[in-house]
Parts: structure tokens; C-alpha cells; sequence
């Protein structure tokens, strides 16, 4: 499937909740879901029809797949992975979805939005261990550290965005330094610093059809 151009609040309307997909903007009153929170297209204001278990898992799966902003092949990757590997499935899925590095850069405060981070991953501004790292879905591990240098641009739009993020709380997991634009990997991420409302057994039991 190809990239998706269209508007991205249409997809929490979808979804039928907040997926803060557009940063700042989803704090205020501009928020599409909080003045119109019924699904979108001719027929969304009317009643939500009743989910089969099918239509559960599917909704499910597509929410936390777009509030990660992947592709369904990457995120089916990612399942994969999880089920070959040890451990419970949907948790482990979920660790891999935290431990992108695009991921890592929002929910240390330097980017509003995930696709904001994903950007500044992708244009070079992000090393690990002293590594320039420009892949957004790299996976981080404990005791990595993370470091923002800027080149000629880019330092003004990182401040601003560590303002506008400070009333998010950083996971346990990670150890920011704004000042310096470092962090550090503290630990892996555990089901409960995942502080999005996701039941993931239903992404895996749509996967396990
Ligand atoms: Fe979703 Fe509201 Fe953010 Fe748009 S502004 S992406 S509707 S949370």
C-alpha cells in the first residue's frame, strides 16, 4: 500500500479516539476529533455500528499501526518478530514499536509528533554512541546513548518543541538532557510505561487467524 496523503485527523476519527498524530495542534481547540468526534464520510455522524470481534481486532491493529505511523508490511514484520521470539507476543510487539528510534525522539520531548521526529531522524540530525543514525525505525537497547547535533538549521525548531512538549511526561525507560541534547536508554521498555490505551491481545488474535 502507498503512502498515506490524506489528512491525518481524519485517521483518530476513524480510530474513535485522540491518536495525536499532529503535535501541538492536538492540545487545542483546532483538534478535528474533540469539535467533530464521530467517524468521518457521509454517514459517519450517525450511530457507530456495533464492532463484530473481527471489526475489534481490525480496528485495533490499524489504530496502534497509525499511531506508530507505519505501513501494514512493517507492522506485520513486527508481529513476526514478536511471535518468533520469547516472551508474551503483544507485549514484545509493543516494545518494538517503543524502541524505534523515531519513537525514542518524541517521547523524549525533542519532537512534538512522531512524524516530526521521524524527520529529524531521517535528515541526519541523530547519532547513537557517537554514530550518525538517519533510520527511523532503528531499534535502541539499554545504555545506548543519544545525542542531537545540529548542523547549520534545525536547533531553534528543536527548543521550541522542547517547550511545547514539557507537560509530557518522559517514560521511565529513557533519561533526557535537554540542555545538552543527549539521553540515554536506561532500560527496556515494560508494558507499563505504554501509556496509550491499547489491548494488543486483539491485535494478536487477528494476526493468529
Ligand atoms: Fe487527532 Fe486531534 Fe491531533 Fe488531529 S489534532 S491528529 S484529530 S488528536
Amino acid at each position: 500500500m502507498g503512502k498515506y496523503i490524506g489528512s491525518r485527523c481524519r485517521l483518530c476519527r476513524r480510530e474513535g479516539e485522540k491518536l495525536f498524530l499532529k503535535g501541538t495542534r492536538c492540545a487545542t481547540y483546532r483538534c478535528a476529533f474533540d469539535r467533530r468526534s464521530y467517524a468521518p464520510g457521509q454517514h459517519g455522524e450517525g450511530r457507530r455500528a456495533k464492532l463484530s470481534n473481527y471489526g475489534l481486532q481490525l480496528r485495533e491493529k490499524q489504530k496502534v499501526k497509525r499511531m506508530y505511523g507505519l505501513y501494514e508490511k512493517q507492522f506485520r514484520n513486527y508481529f513476526q518478530e514478536a511471535n518468533r521470539g520469547k516472551g508474551v507476543t503483544g507485549e514484545v510487539l509493543l516494545q518494538f514499536l517503543e524502541r524505534r528510534l523515531d519513537n525514542v525522539i518524541f517521547r523524549l520531548g525533542f519532537c512534538t509528533s512522531r512524524r516530526q521526529a521521524r524527520q529529524l531522524v531521517g535528515h541526519g540530525f541523530v547519532f547513537v554512541n557517537d554514530h550518525s543514525v538517519n533510520i527511523p525505525s532503528f531499534q535502541v537497547k539499554p545504555n545506548d546513548e543519544i545525542a542531537i547535533q545540529f548542523k547549520k538549521k534545525g536547533k531553534q525548531n528543536v527548543d521550541d518543541n522542547i517547550k511545547l512538549s514539557k507537560d509530557r511526561a518522559i517514560p521511565e525507560w529513557l533519561e533526557a538532557d535537554h540542555a545538552h541534547y543527549k539521553a540515554k536508554i536506561k532500560r527496556l521498555p515494560e508494558r507499563k510505561d505504554i501509556g496509550a490505551p491499547i489491548n494488543e491481545q486483539l491485535i494478536v488474535e487477528l494476526y493468529s487467524r
